[in-house]
């Protein structure tokens, strides 16, 4: 069973971690000859150069989360993580100030650069620094070129994505989220083979416009979602008409989605009218949404989509993949 995750940073993270724990109970190695490969195909629009170092938040809190070495509580970063680099830093005011990289953090961000400076691909750093834990997922970014996730915002400002994010909270009004050099863009070595190929895809509950969109606004990337065999199915980050964790929400209204389970379902579209979805996940709290989601030709599914923990977000990636193989009759 081979299982394709498009994904983003710490949404797509616990998703992961649930997919894993499922194939792992699913499918434990050498029982009854019957294996599962799991292969994560991450967003890198917001990724960035800062204080010379190559940034990778989302390969990175995939990364952490899957190697048991992010911190929990925060949400976000390395466990039993300082900061003594980063105040070094601003009193040099070299970087972002309130861009805070804990020294351990800025270790990954070293030896990445590092490789890079040495001629390999991002693919082949995130090769390099994943293999360091046994992550039982393999991470490729979407593409090795560098394409940007700028926000124009309404009063005319370009920012890169993580200073709106991050240092404004999402807070000015976004006209367009733009894609710097995506028309030159390839997606990475074995991402489209990683799609074609699979048995089953699925798409994580991230953000649909920057991590998901970013991901769909790679050349080739659509086109092999069509194409593939395999059963594509989403999950909603949309419970009971709310974003759960962070502020989505901001990058649906801009690109005048509602911030509902049906609405982002409809904005993805259904394989049979030119979208990408074969089947949905909705939550039991979007029930009454389902007929609209069916109505456009994609599949819905009403389960518990709350990712509390290991075991709910494995019962999650149980239920998508339970959808992908009904799908099939
Ligand atoms: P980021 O790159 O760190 O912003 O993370 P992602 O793009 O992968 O995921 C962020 C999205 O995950 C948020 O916008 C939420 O809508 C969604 N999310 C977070 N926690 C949950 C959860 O428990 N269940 C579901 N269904 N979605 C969640
Ligand atoms: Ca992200």
């Amino acid at each position: 069973m081979k299982i394709t995750v498009l994904s983003g940073g710490v949404g797509g993270a616990r998703f992961l971690r649930g997919v894993r724990a499922h194939v792992r109970e699913a499918y434990p190695d050498g029982a009854g000859g019957s294996t599962a490969s799991v292969t994560a195909i991450v967003n890198t629009g917001d990724d960035m150069w800062l204080s010379a170092l190559r940034i990778a938040p989302d390969l990175d809190s995939i990364t952490y989360t899957l190697a048991g070495e992010s911190d929990e509580e925060r949400g976000w970063g390395r466990v039993g993580e300082s900061e003594r680099v980063s105040d070094e830093l601003r009193a040099y005011n070299i970087g972002w100030p309130w861009f805070t990289l804990g020294d351990l953090d800025i270790g990954t961000h070293l030896a990445r650069t590092s490789m890079l400076r040495d001629g390999l691909t991002l693919a082949e750093a995130t090769d390099r620094i994943t293999s360091r834990w046994p992550l039982g997922v393999h991470l490729i970014p979407v593409t090795n070129d560098e394409v940007e996730t700028h926000v124009l915002t309404q009063d005319g400002a370009d920012l890169h994505f993580q200073e709106w994010w991050t240092r404004h909270r999402a807070t000015l009004p976004a006209a367009r989220f733009v894609q710097q050099n995506v028309e030159a863009a390839l997606p990475a070595p074995g991402v489209v083979e990683s799609i074609m190929t699979a048995d089953v895809v699925l798409l994580a509950p991230s953000n649909p416009v920057v991590s998901i969109g970013t991901i769909l606004g790679i050349p080739g990337i659509r086109a092999a979602l069509r194409a593939t065999r395999a059963r594509v199915v989403g999950v909603s980050p949309i419970i009971g008409g709310s974003v759960v964790r962070g502020m989505a929400d901001a990058c649906l209204t801009a690109i005048g989605v509602e911030t509902a389970a049906d609405a982002v379902a409809l904005h993805y579209g259904s394989r049979a009218s030119g979208g990408v979805l074969d089947a949905w996940l909705m939550a039991e709290e979007d029930a009454s949404l389902a007929p609209a989601v069916e109505a456009a030709g994609i599949r819905a599914s009403v389960v518990p989509l709350w990712m509390r923990d290991t075991e709910t977000s494995a019962a999650l990636a149980a239920a998508a993949i339970a959808a992908a193989t009904h799908s099939n009759t």
